[in-house]
């Protein structure tokens, strides 16, 4: 482990611990505009916070908050104490900005480096990081992380499929960063120039930055031949390195020393027991510039009950079912684009791309998926192809209660993604 003391800390010390950190950041959330303004409204005196489940009385940060108080009023430290600032990516409006002093991004180092060594990871490892580098956090965040465990980092960022394959090659890659879209079109393209995957040295892939089914990570694990780490972040908790899997695979440790779990009922938000679906709501214990309380990340997830094998102390979380924001309503039915994801990677004529297209026609919706065949699986048979279709209806309509129209299209129709993919183009005027 990379910290054993911290990452074994038993259950009462670790909540000790999250108050005393609790206290400073409370104290330091009072010195930003924003957070002083809002324990006013509220009448909230930060120094009457004792007990770490009096959290609770503090109000919810919202994107939107975070929006609203652009571009400074969530900073607590002088602006000469700011070395970096990050931007989320943005896909559900106007992009928000995190600040880090140098501690803060020193802090976020070494949390990454906890996550690699818990997937077994060690110096000795070729870490090649094929995420976004610039204001996205996945780029620099697990780079930093990764050169902190002393890695040799190949920076090769998203994009440019050749030239990854030949850094992989030459230098004999054991770990990629990837998003799971992009892992999928890299395997498929590698194969497409003769070389097997599964005959390259890389070992271990980190598949986040967006939501992705079991069967997906399956499907990534046999065309590699490696196995496939979940990782879970957001720029308003630093970046990647919030929770990560171990080598068990079974859901994704929360750093509890520096992060705060909820799960609310996102209606409602009525708190909910560990075991139950809901969002998840972050209050940040260990940062200088930015302190964020309450935060709600509109991820759908649960807390694993049971502790994990591992004999880490630190709750896991499940897989990001969705975003409480990308629930499709489709007449009436409430779905997540996760769901139909399960269903097409689970079979296996199916390709790595596919697209959910959403249309109103005469006050109906109507649910068209274009799904990419598998490259080795394509042929013109039309019966064949006929049978697919009508399996693929039968077994959505089966899990989501909409029966779609399905597209069969030839591998390559659909544009592949590098960095975060977009699966859902909704055409309806609400
Ligand atoms: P950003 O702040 O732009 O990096 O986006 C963070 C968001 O990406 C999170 O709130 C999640 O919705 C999504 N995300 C990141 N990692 C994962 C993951 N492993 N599984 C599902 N969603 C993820
Ligand atoms: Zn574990």
């Amino acid at each position: 482990m990379w910290n054993s003391k911290l990452e074994t800390l038993d259950r009462t010390s670790l909540e000790e611990l999250q108050m005393r950190k609790l206290a400073r950041a409370l104290e330091s959330a009072a010195r930003t505009s924003y957070y002083s303004r809002v324990f006013a409204d509220c009448g909230i005196e930060v120094a009457k916070i004792r007990s770490i489940r009096d959290i609770k009385e503090l109000p919810f940060t919202t994107k939107n908050d975070l929006r609203l108080s652009y571009p400074d009023g969530m900073l607590a430290v002088p602006r000469g104490d700011v070395v970096r600032m990050h931007a989320s990516s943005g896909t559900t409006g106007k992009s928000t900005v995190i600040f880090y002093t140098m501690k803060d991004v020193g802090d976020w180092a070494d949390l990454v480096a906890r996550c690699m060594a818990a997937t077994g990871a060690t110096r000795e490892d070729v870490f090649q990081n094929m995420m976004g580098y610039g204001l996205f956090t996945g780029g620099l965040g697990l780079h930093y992380g990764a050169e902190r465990l002393g890695c040799l980092v190949i920076p090769s960022a998203a994009g440019n499929t050749l030239r990854q394959i030949q850094l992989i090659r030459d230098f004999g890659t054991t770990i990629i960063h990837i998003t799971p879209s992009y892992a999928l079109h890299l395997g498929d393209e590698a194969a497409a120039q003769g070389i097997d995957p599964k005959r390259l040295a890389v070992k271990k892939a980190y598949l986040g930055a967006e939501p992705y089914s079991e069967a997906t990570r399956d499907k990534i694990e046999a065309q590699w031949g490696l196995d496939a780490y979940n990782s879970y972040g957001l720029s308003e908790m630093n970046g990647p390195g919030v929770a990560f899997e171990c080598v068990e695979k079974k859901g994704m440790h929360i750093w509890e020393d520096y992060y705060y779990i909820e799960v609310i009922d996102p209606d409602s938000g009525r708190l909910l027991s560990d075991g139950e679906q809901g969002e998840l709501v972050i209050t940040h214990l260990n940062r200088e510039a930015m302190p964020m309380i309450r935060y709600r990340t509109r991820d759908l997830t649960a807390v694993i009950p049971e502790p994990c094998p591992c004999g880490r102390s630190h709750r896991r979380i499940e897989r990001i079912k969705g975003r409480t924001d990308d629930m499709l309503f489709i007449g009436g039915v409430n779905v997540f684009p996760s769901q139909i994801e399960t269903v097409l990677m689970n079979v296996p004529e199916v390709g790595n791309n596919y697209q959910i297209v959403l249309d109103r026609q005469e006050n109906l919706d109507r649910m068209h998926i274009r799904v990419e065949l598998y490259s080795k699986m394509f042929h013109r048979d039309l019966r064949e192809l006929e049978r697919l279709r009508s399996q693929l209806v039968k077994e959505l309509q089966a899990l989501i209660a909409v029966t779609p129209r399905i597209e069969i299209l030839e591998p390559g129709s659909l544009p592949p993604s590098t960095g975060k993919a977009v699966r859902v183009i909704d055409n309806r005027k609400i």
